[in-house]
């Protein structure tokens, strides 16, 4: 897997550990600044989070998951076994900061500062992806088509009000829909749903593991190496060329490293002494080749919390929240549970061929990605901890290291992702 445009062992101006979308949208954004740039990952074509994700271009999720009163459905979640939220209580005890820090996201002066911290960054996001997706040849497979939040009771839509009127204040452009209105637009819901509303500017894409495959050889084409390696820590003792130093002691020197590991991102961090609150948020989804219906956009199950997203490749009917760990094995019965209400919303679907998928959402308490320098040393960037959106993010998030590889101030100021969030 190893390219031959340069040496591995000779010093690329960065290094960027990872290669899930988030790390590829870094090294390409890197490389057309005529950088030259290594990419470390321990496996690069093994599964991932950029793989399996709902291929959401999700630019309206502008408000963090902790929002106040989430605290009494989370704990009527928790005793529903296959419930949209599940906690492993062995993972407890580890868990614990990073639980009373989703908690204080929740405050409401907190909950304000980090959703116009998202919109921030959310605003950009087309400006970024279609310059990345127009080069990779993805263009195409970008359906802007709208996404549909769909209600089945009048009271979650009345108690979601606040939020889609602060979301409207946040420059999110929204439509309610009618149960009519509802049926017109998606012809293949059940007729169950009361209320409807439609986010104009999120789109969806055709299938998330080939849009990593497009812009992994895009780089590759561009001059990268790639060098195969499992990262255990950074290595800061030479200022001019740190290093990325793999478990069997390989010694990647880059003049700077770029901490792009998703959910596995917190030991490289603090192995230079950065403490950041990351867990890994398992989700769940099963993909239907088959399905036999016609789905045209992403549709979101408000009091369900899943979703169905048309991919090129079958619709695909995930979400779920679970707190076990990176390395618990799958419970399947998740996907299986999430298909169940797929089936009863979608009547007719057919799942022959049916494939699960869980994979690991990197993140936050506050659901704020970390971009930006190390405080330690501003030769190590960090870029990882997007949580639900970190496929919308990833080119916005390689722009935004590219601004700070090339000394440039950053299009927006980077201070509300900084990993010094997380010192106290
Ligand atoms: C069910 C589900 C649905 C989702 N839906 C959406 C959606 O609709 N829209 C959206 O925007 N986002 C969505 N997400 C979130 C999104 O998938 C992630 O935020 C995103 O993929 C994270 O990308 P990443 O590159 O940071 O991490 P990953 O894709 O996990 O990549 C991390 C990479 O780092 C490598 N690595 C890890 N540790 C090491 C090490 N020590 N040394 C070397 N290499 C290492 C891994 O091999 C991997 O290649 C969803 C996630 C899930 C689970």
């Amino acid at each position: 897997m190893t390219q031959q445009a340069q040496s591995p062992r000779s010093t690329s101006d960065v290094v960027i550990i990872g290669s899930g979308i988030v790390g590829l949208a870094c090294a390409w954004s890197a490389l057309r600044e005529g950088a030259t740039v290594t990419v470390i990952d321990r496996d690069f074509e093994g599964d991932r989070a950029s793989h399996g994700n709902a291929g959401g271009i999700a630019v309206t999720e502008s408000t963090p998951i902790s929002v106040n009163g989430l605290y009494m459905k989370a704990l009527k979640w928790l005793f529903d076994p296959l419930g949209p939220l599940s906690l492993d209580w062995k993972h407890v005890p580890s868990a614990l900061p990073w639980f009373m820090a989703f908690r204080r996201a929740g405050n409401k002066d907190r909950f304000r500062e980090i959703s116009l911290a998202l919109a921030r960054l959310n605003d950009r996001v087309y400006d970024d992806l279609i310059p990345m997706f127009t080069d990779i040849g993805a263009m195409e497979t970008l359906y802007r088509r709208g996404a549909l939040t769909v209600y089945e009771t009048d009271d979650a839509f009345a108690a979601d009000q606040r939020e889609w009127a602060f979301k409207r204040e946040l420059g999110v452009r929204w439509r309610a829909m009618s149960a009519d209105e509802i049926r017109a637009c998606e012809p293949s819901l059940a007729p169950v749903f009361r209320h409807g509303v439609f986010l104009d500017d999120w789109s969806h894409i055709g299938n998330p593991e080939r849009l990593v495959t497009q812009l992994r050889e895009r780089v590759r084409q561009l001059g990268a190496t790639f060098v195969v390696g499992r990262v255990k820590l950074l290595d800061l003792a030479d200022a001019l060329a740190p290093a990325a130093v793999t478990d069997t002691g390989e010694r990647v020197k880059g003049r700077r490293l770029v901490v792009a590991t998703g959910a596995w991102s917190a030991a490289l961090a603090e192995s230079i002494g950065d403490r950041v609150l990351l867990d890994s948020e398992r989700g769940y989804n099963t993909t239907l080749p088959a399905h036999g219906i016609g789905l045209s956009r992403e549709v979101i199950f408000a009091e369900r919390r899943f979703v169905a997203t048309p991919l090129d490749i079958g619709v695909r009917i995930g979400g779920a929240a679970e707190f076990a760990g990176l390395t618990a094995p799958p419970n399947f019965r998740r996907s299986d549970a999430l298909l169940a209400l797929g089936k009863r919303f979608l009547p007719g679907i057919d799942d022959t061929g049916a494939v699960r998928w869980m994979g690991h959402r990197p993140a936050t308490p506050d659901s704020l990605p970390v971009i930006g320098r190390s405080p330690r040393a501003p030769s190590v960037i960090y870029a990882f901890g997007h949580g639900h959106l970190g496929l919308t993010q990833s080119a916005t998030t390689g722009a935004l290291v590219a601004d700070l590889l090339a000394n440039r101030t950053p299009g927006i100021d980077l201070e509300p992702y900084s990993i010094s969030r997380f010192r106290n």
